[in-house]
């Protein structure tokens, strides 16, 4: 309780940015507060949404699931493979678009990041409308692979984006409005 309270107490919160109307939650002081970064790594370690023994690699997003997934990997024993966004990997890749709030974006993993049948928890600083999230689980399925979860540092309030990833194990260590 008082961890999570200390974290909060370090997650800076940007109006209308990087939009008029967005809150942006910004979670980079957690990054450079020694013991925040502490909490969080102990605090995604201990709140998995599944065993360790049910998932073989910590997939994050770009950018910032790139931050703490590959700390969060090699402490759980996994390995770390990147979802990127469009044009930054190299042939051959796997693509999902999905809907943003205007327009579409495009994610991408490396088809030779998952073997057939390999488990995956997926990382993320934030989950939103879901979206991203949702999209990062259909490409590791393009892949051949298999989503074991979704693990957060923050959950934001009222958006039902945990609804958007259906029946997976999903945990966050924060809610904010
Ligand atoms: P969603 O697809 O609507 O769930 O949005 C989540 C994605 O957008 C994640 O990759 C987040 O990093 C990013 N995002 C959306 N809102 C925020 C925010 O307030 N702070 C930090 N990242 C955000």
């Amino acid at each position: 309780q008082a961890d999570a309270r200390y974290l909060v107490s370090l997650i800076r919160s940007i109006p209308d940015f990087p939009k008029p109307g967005i809150l942006f939650r910004d979670f980079m002081p957690v990054l450079a507060d020694p013991r925040g970064l502490r909490i969080m790594i102990n605090g995604l370690e201990a709140a998995l949404p599944v065993p360790v023994d049910s998932f073989d690699l910590v997939a994050g997003l770009e950018a910032r699931g790139f931050l703490f997934g590959p700390a969060l990997a090699s402490r759980l024993g996994k390995g770390f493979i990147a979802v990127r966004k469009a044009g930054k990997l190299p042939p051959e890749t796997v693509g999902e678009e999905y809907s943003l709030e205007y327009g579409t974006q495009r994610i991408e993993i490396e088809r030779s990041a998952i073997r057939p049948g390999q488990r995956v928890l997926v990382v993320d600083d934030l989950i939103a409308t879901g979206g991203t999230a949702k999209a990062a689980a259909d490409l590791i399925v393009a892949c051949g692979g298999k989503v074991s979860g979704f693990s957060f540092v923050m959950e934001l309030n009222g958006l039902n984006g945990v609804a958007a990833l259906g029946d997976h194990p999903t945990s966050s260590l924060l809610t904010m409005p």
